[in-house]
């Protein structure tokens, strides 16, 4: 572990000794940003716009959920009003700091804009802001979601983006940028928060483990941030859970439990059942999954998955890092990817969409759902043209074992 992500991790000053079990994102809420992970553009930007006090009076945070938007917002707002700053480092324990921490600061106000999107709540803003702030040096709105605005709230609001008042600063957030009109964009300075990489996400989880003294394996973490998809809140609010349901010890075997990825042994035996044209097998194997309680839309979405994972596996293993299975199955994978050609592939990939689509509208989704693998254990029947001028087609797609 480098000793920089180390220096990531500080407790929410918020932390009270008193207070029981606490959800990780809270716990570990960043209130610098040093401490923000994975945004490492926006943080140096903001670092040098805040040392030259040479910020705007109104930014736009935009990116998917749980990328840190109005943990950023909350960050810019103590850094402008720390009584030592503006400060990149927020002292953290001036007055306005402890006020901001506590969320009794009457200078930084929070509006939820999906709550409050009428003209009246935004003129209550405007008129207010026309005073100067109370204590601190700004007096700093923090709109979130600020898109769901109506359309007279955001010419209101416009008037004062174009005139703002020395003292005010505006702090926007939004998931939906491109419904925010362009005349309010054109007056904000614009950060793009991105998807935060899993090995990021990965190394982030480990130091909190350690922190919290929770034993892990290494591959349990690479699955809870891969499952994260990008939003480290999504990750966290998985590592809790995981951290609950392993008793503080989070194994592979608890976490794939967990994401639903429990019998991937037996998806990959309807696999080989299907790709040999065995019919009443590949029967079995499905329904014993579905007793095992899997969702008809979850198998078809892991068999897709099994399909570019074997396709990937078959141009280099390289490309073949699929987290969901084990090491004791990717043999069975690689032998696979060896019998099976590129355009058999692609067509069991496009059966399975198929299928997907299929089920939707079926009156049963697992009837629709074994129509589906009946017609892929009789693909046999229909070779690709380059297998029938390779003479490689046998009646089933795996070719038999010398
Ligand atoms: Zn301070």
């Amino acid at each position: 572990m480098t000793t920089s992500v180390l220096k990531l991790v500080s407790e929410d000053p918020r932390a009270s000794p008193f207070e029981g079990y606490r959800v990780l994102a809270r716990k570990y809420r960043p209130s610098k940003l040093d401490e923000v992970i994975g945004q490492d553009f926006l943080v140096e930007t903001l670092r040098r716009g805040l040392e030259g006090n040479r910020l705007g009076h109104a930014f736009i945070l935009t990116g998917i959920r749980g990328t840190g938007k109005t943990t950023t917002a909350r960050i810019i707002a103590r850094s402008l009003n720390c009584e030592n700053g503006p400060t990149p480092e927020p002292c953290g324990v001036c007055g306005s700091c402890t006020s901001i921490a506590q969320d009794r600061s009457l200078d930084v106000i929070e509006i939820d804009a999906a709550s409050r999107t009428g003209v009246d709540d935004i003129r209550e803003i405007i008129e207010a802001s026309q005073y100067k702030a109370i204590s601190a040096r700004y007096k700093i709105y923090i709109i979130d979601e600020v898109h769901m605005l109506s359309k007279s709230a955001f010419n209101a609001l416009l008037k004062t983006l174009e005139e703002p008042p020395p003292h005010v600063k505006f702090i926007f957030a939004t998931t939906e940028i491109h419904k925010v009109p362009a005349t309010i964009l054109s007056r904000c300075v614009r950060f793009d928060l991105k998807r935060i990489k899993s090995a990021t996400i990965r190394d982030y989880f480990k130091v909190l483990c350690e922190r919290e003294k929770v034993e892990y394996e290494e591959d349990a973490l690479k699955l809870i941030a891969k499952a994260a998809e990008g939003s480290v809140r999504d990750g966290l609010s998985l590592l809790d859970q995981a951290i609950t349901y392993g008793s503080s010890h989070i194994t592979t075997q608890k976490v794939r439990e967990m994401l639903g990825l429990s019998d991937q042994g037996a998806l990959l035996e309807l696999f080989h059942s299907m790709m040999e044209g065995k019919v009443k097998e590949a029967l079995e194997k499905l329904r014993f999954l579905y007793r095992e309680g899997a969702e008809g839309a979850r198998i078809l979405e892991e068999l897709l998955d099994l399909t570019h994972w074997i396709q990937c596996l078959k141009i280099s293993p390289d490309l073949a890092e699929n987290m969901t299975i084990t090491a004791e199955k990717r043999q069975n994978g690689l032998e696979l990817a060896q019998s099976l050609s590129i355009p058999t592939l692609t067509r069991v990939w496009q059966i399975l969409l198929k299928g997907f689509e299929e089920m939707k509208g079926a009156p049963s989704p697992q009837k629709a759902l074994e129509v589906t693998v009946i017609r892929l254990t009789h693909l046999a029947p229909l070779p690709s043209l380059n297998e029938l001028l390779e003479g490689a087609f046998e009646g089933t797609f795996l070719k038999k074992k010398s």
